[in-house]
């Protein structure tokens, strides 16, 4: 099969859709790679990277989109680059259809084939397309939040594992899923006092055997988080709610209440943020100050390390692609009832319930 692979468009979009070694193993299986110039310069890989690894390269986009049987990517297609796709074609990126009837009905005009990273599913339950970029965004939220708590950012300036002779930063965690153990991973390396908040008392078992006594958990009650708040450092926010909007966990009137210069990470903010005061921040201005809480809410943060991103989300990525590949859509999601749960459009046809539910068009 010939691949694809364009230039991610999307503005402060850094990652590609495939890497040079996901291309060495596509070729491998006996296909073609065709990879537009300049498409992995933000994740650090260059042409010659790809033509080592012996993909073609293509000038632009539309020699791409024209050339291949199946396009990689990783964010939704944008407007012009739907205009590109066309029926017969397999496209396999993140798509978000349900709050975007533009692109929903571009790709169904398109009679492309449409499978959506974020709905594929695994033996467990899980989703193992977005589980590593919320693996990413976990270990990135006590790194940002450090900075953010040092002084000349607006922060307490509390150093994260303190020196000997002087306390920790106290870092709250709510939620103790995929995000918040990664993060908790993390505050724990850096020596801080962490605390895990969870409303399920299963994940909070299984929190307090793989940490060991290195970590506390707390039932994610609203008084347990109103005491928290008055002596926490940092509190990184990583609910989430499937399909609804997150929770708010913590109110403005509390943010009085907190150590003047405390940090709030809101990695919930793709979904609307769990504090009340959270607003999305971008790379560029990441934090603000409310009643002197330094807020971090940018709603991309695996973007801020494009390279480990995109190698992340490629080793995901890789097995599907070569499934597709190798055995053609229709037999690979035959073979696969989790790929399956990806299938979004085909030959016009809106083919998942969740998103026809949410725009009103039949599935
Ligand atoms: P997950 O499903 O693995 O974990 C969510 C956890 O929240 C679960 O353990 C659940 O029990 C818990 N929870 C739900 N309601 C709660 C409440 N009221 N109090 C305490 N805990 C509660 O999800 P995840 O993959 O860890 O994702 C967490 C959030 O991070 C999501 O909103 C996701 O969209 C977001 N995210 C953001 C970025 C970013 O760049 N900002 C990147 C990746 C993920």
């Amino acid at each position: 099969m010939r691949i694809g692979c364009p230039k991610e468009v999307k503005p402060q979009e850094f990652r590609v859709g495939l890497t040079p070694d996901a291309v060495t193993e596509i070729i491998r299986h006996g296909h073609s790679v065709v990879i537009e110039t300049n498409a992995g310069m933000g994740a650090g890989f260059t042409d010659e990277d790809y033509t080592a690894a012996g993909a073609e390269i293509a000038p632009d986009a539309q020699a791409v989109f024209d050339a291949a049987e199946m396009i990689v990517k990783v964010k939704e297609p944008q407007a012009a680059e739907r205009k590109m796709l066309h029926e017969g074609q397999l496209l396999f990126t993140y798509l978000h259809l349900a709050p975007d009837p533009d692109q929903t009905r571009d790709l169904l005009e398109s009679g492309v084939t449409a499978i959506a990273y974020e709905t594929v599913t695994d033996a467990r339950g899980g989703l193992p397309l977005l589980a590593p970029m919320s693996e990413v965004a976990g270990r990135l939220a006590p790194q940002v939040g450090s900075w953010a708590l040092q002084k000349a950012n607006g922060g307490r300036g509390t150093l994260m594992g303190g020196v000997p002779g002087v306390r920790p930063a106290n870092v709250i965690v709510i939620g103790g899923g995929v995000v918040g153990t990664a993060a908790a991973r993390v505050a724990v390396g850096m020596g801080a006092n962490v605390t895990v908040m969870d409303r399920s008392i299963p994940r909070l078992s299984y929190l307090d055997d793989v940490f060991m006594g290195r970590l506390t958990t707390q039932y994610a009650s609203a008084a347990a988080t109103a005491e928290l708040l008055l002596t926490a450092d940092m509190v990184i926010g990583a609910v989430l709610i499937p399909g609804a909007a997150a929770p708010k966990l913590v109110t403005r009137a509390q943010l009085s209440t907190m150590l003047p210069g405390a940090v709030l990470v809101d990695v919930a903010i793709d979904q609307g943020g769990c504090f009340e005061t959270s607003r999305a921040t971008t790379h560029q201005d990441p934090i603000y100050e409310v009643d002197g809480i330094v807020h971090y809410c940018v709603a991309n943060m695996p973007g801020a390390v494009a390279r480990t991103s995109t190698q992340a989300l490629g080793n995901a990525t890789l097995p599907f692609v070569l499934a597709l590949a190798n055995k053609g859509w229709r037999q690979a999601i035959a073979d696969d009832a989790h790929l399956r749960a990806g299938l979004s459009t085909h030959q016009g046809r809106l083919t998942s319930p969740p998103v026809g539910e949410a725009l009103n068009i039949e599935a």
